[in-house]
């Protein structure tokens, strides 16, 4: 039997969380070009008309489908995975990923009202849309989720309370979860990048460097064994893999994505 490994996607349906811009986008075009269809969810209504534009012109075989949400809201949460649902069908793969980085301050300045807002869209984001796809998955028999922690969920990385706390919670979700789905075909794995160059590093970096910032940002990376910034594009091609069935048997890990920062904490 041959396979087109071009293909991976033909037929299938991957909603993507945050998906107007970023790390989500650059999933949505991985996805795409390999012949899936892709379903939007984003704060930006304006980025997600763009992001649909620029995909249906690019890969004009595929469906693509946005629609503008909080996914820090349950409601909204439950609307886009029904919408979802209502226009492909099924669900065969969903990159829970929006998120937010929040400010950076010392925990005694960090501020509770911050703190509830990081951990609102990233990790109880992150648990909404994992529980509402999953009822879905169980009832089609399978499917593939990843979820968006980093390497602040697994090392200290300093000044960011909120995000640390929200993607160690992530992490808990997806072994936890893991353990409860396997026998129902379904594998929920994490991912977790380090510095990879979006909108939310550029904030972060021009909120420590304020107009020296891509200075910052080389003294920032001279540190990691790569000495460069990670591209959206190479984290499009993990989750795509840990979407397709070329990972049918990887569940319940943690993969970071960072050119060696977390080897060297
Ligand atoms: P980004 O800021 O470039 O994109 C995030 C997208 O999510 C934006 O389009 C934004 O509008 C959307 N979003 C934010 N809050 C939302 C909400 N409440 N509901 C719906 N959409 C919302 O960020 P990115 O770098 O692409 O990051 C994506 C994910 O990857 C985040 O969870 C982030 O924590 C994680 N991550 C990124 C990096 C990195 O270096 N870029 C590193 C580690 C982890």
């Amino acid at each position: 039997m041959s396979v087109d490994l071009t293909q991976r996607f033909a037929g299938k349906s991957v909603v993507i969380t945050g998906g107007a811009s970023g790390l989500g986008l650059a999933v949505a075009e991985r996805i795409a070009q390999e012949g899936g269809n892709v379903f939007l969810v984003d704060l930006n209504n304006e980025a997600l008309e763009a992001a649909k534009a620029q995909l249906e012109a690019d890969y004009p075989n595929i469906k693509v489908e946005i629609f503008a949400a909080n996914c820090a809201n349950e409601d909204e949460v439950k609307a886009y995975v029904a919408k979802a649902i209502e226009l492909f069908g099924r669900i065969d793969g969903f990159f829970n990923n929006a998120g937010i980085e929040g400010k950076q301050n010392l925990t005694h300045e960090f501020g509770s009202e911050e703190f509830d807002r990081v951990i609102g869209v990233n990790l109880n984001g992150v648990f909404y849309g994992m529980a509402e796809v999953l009822a879905h998955m169980v009832e089609q028999g399978g499917g593939q989720i990843v979820n968006a922690a980093s390497v602040g969920g697994i090392r200290g990385v300093g000044n960011q309370s909120g995000y640390a706390a929200s993607k160690h919670g992530v992490i808990g979700l997806t072994r936890n979860s893991a353990r409860e789905y396997g026998e129902k075909n379904i594998s929920i794995n994490a991912i977790a990048p380090g510095a990879i160059m979006t909108a939310m590093v550029e904030n972060s970096l021009r909120q420590m460097g304020g107009d020296n910032w891509e200075e910052v940002g080389k003294q920032f990376v001279s540190v990691n064994p790569t000495k460069r910034f990670g591209r959206p594009e190479e984290v499009g091609a993990l989750v795509a893999f840990l979407l397709s069935d070329d990972a049918s048997f990887i569940n319940g890990t943690v993969i970071p994505i960072d050119g060696g920062q977390h080897a060297m904490y």
